[in-house]
């Protein structure tokens, strides 16, 4: 059996390790950039106890080469800049255990250095589409090196080219994009706060967010955000140091020494923050007609508030590869009924992931007032949605097999 998997990610790193273990099974894993290029890596990721859940069930020596490159992720803190405290929740509360915080440098160098040998780097899709011989087996061709390449006779290709995936847009379409109406901003920093910033937290101002949190090997990873016009372009005005420091301090007292520490920091970097406009798109887990299998970002870019990008990208790994790996060892080679069956096991859960993170971003819209919503957060309703989240991971495994 022929798999070809694109893009040497979060999903795809997982996938072609576990895929590769599979006897008589070929795995190609094809990646555009090359072997040490992180174009993310000014981003710290804080992952959930969801993935590493997930993860532990399936893989767990990656798990632990993941956390020796992370702190873990114990406590969700959120205050006003002025350094009141609405929120303070130990995971402890709502997970069986903790989360990670990790560069996301590291995260894709642990992922990729696990998935050698079957990554081939610098390679430059020029075509991908249905095969000629049977239409439910897809044909790629790309360039590496200068020299042309193709495989033909897919069995099963995987989409895991992240948020902007050309084979989801080339086999299936343009997914559909909402702007939630939040711009956010990030920056990775030396740690210079003595001891001000360690686990995950936030800070209001209206609606103007900060969050931050400490990565190893000693930086502190900090996002802003602040609310816009949805679809409304991010200006150079709204970057601007003078801009960026009257949204985070508070109107009636001097700002907390950590809001002031990371004021001071985001208006220093002004010019080397990344920025970018929250959004979601549709989800599709697989091509209608042929058998390709979309993951992570390909299949659901959802709004980053819960911190659940990266960590579904792992979730989805991990029950896809879970359930291929029993399908397969059991003798099945319809592979559009195992998609068919990974679509029915992901599909539920990811709309109510993709629907709470919408809804967790209620406290960051125009007109919020984050008193208020934060103090819904500490009501049973949220609180119950959040152990669904990093509890019920539903992997195939917690099932009966047929
Ligand atoms: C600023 C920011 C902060 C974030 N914070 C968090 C967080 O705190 N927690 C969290 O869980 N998530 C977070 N996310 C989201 C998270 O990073 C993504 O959801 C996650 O990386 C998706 O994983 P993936 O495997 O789908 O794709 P990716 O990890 O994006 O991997 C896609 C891979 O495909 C490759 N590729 C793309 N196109 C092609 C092509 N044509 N041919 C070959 N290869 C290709 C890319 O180079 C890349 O290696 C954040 C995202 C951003 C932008």
């Amino acid at each position: 059996m022929r798999i070809v998997i694109i893009g040497a990610g979060v999903a795809g790193c997982v996938m072609a390790r576990r895929l590769a273990l599979l006897g008589g099974v070929e795995v190609t894993c094809l990646e555009r950039v090359s072997r040490d290029d992180h174009s993310e890596a000014g981003t710290g990721l804080n992952v959930g106890p969801n993935a590493v859940k997930a993860l532990s069930l399936i893989d767990p020596d990656l798990t632990d080469r993941i956390t020796e490159g992370s702190f873990f992720w114990r406590n969700w803190r959120i205050s006003l800049t002025d350094g009141t405290v609405l929120f303070d929740l130990p995971l402890t509360r709502v997970a069986e255990g903790p989360g990670w915080r990790i560069r996301w440098s590291e995260l894709y160098r642990i992922l990729r250095d696990a998935a050698e040998p079957h990554i081939s780097y610098g390679c430059e899709i020029t075509h991908v589409g249905r095969d000629s011989a049977d239409p439910r087996k897809t044909s790629i061709a790309w360039t590496q090196n200068g020299l042309e390449r193709r495989l033909d006779g897919i069995d099963l290709l995987i989409a895991g080219d992240g948020r902007y995936s050309s084979v989801r847009r080339t086999i299936s379409g343009e997914p559909g994009v909402r702007h939630a109406g939040v711009a956010i901003f990030r920056v990775l920093v030396p740690d210079t706060s003595g001891g001000l910033i360690d686990d995950y937290e936030q800070w209001f101002n209206g609606p103007n967010r900060l969050l931050a949190f400490r990565v190893p090997p000693g930086h502190v990873y900090i996002a802003g955000s602040f609310p816009i016009a949805p679809e409304a372009p991010i200006t150079d005005g709204m970057k601007a140091p003078g801009v960026l420091r009257a949204a985070y301090t508070p109107p009636g007292a001097p700002p907390s020494d950590q809001a002031r520490w990371m004021i001071d920091v985001i208006c220093r970097n002004s010019t080397e923050t990344h920025w970018a406009r929250m959004q979601e798109h549709d989800v599709q887990y697989r091509a209608a007609d042929c058998n390709v299998l979309y993951l992570g970002d390909a299949a659901h870019g959802m709004v980053p508030t819960l911190g659940q990008g990266a960590t579904q990208a792992l979730e989805d790994a991990a029950t896809a590869a879970t359930l291929i790996t029993k399908r397969y060892n059991s003798g099945s080679r319809d592979i559009g009924g195992w998609l068919k069956e990974f679509e029915a096991l992901r599909q539920d859960r990811m709309r109510f992931v993709m629907e709470f993170s919408l809804d967790a971003t209620d406290t960051m819209l125009a007109g919020a007032d984050p008193v208020e919503g934060t103090g819904h957060k500490n009501e049973a309703p949220f609180q119950n949605r959040l152990k669904a989240l990093y509890r019920d991971v539903g992997l195939p495994s917690q099932e009966t097999a047929p």
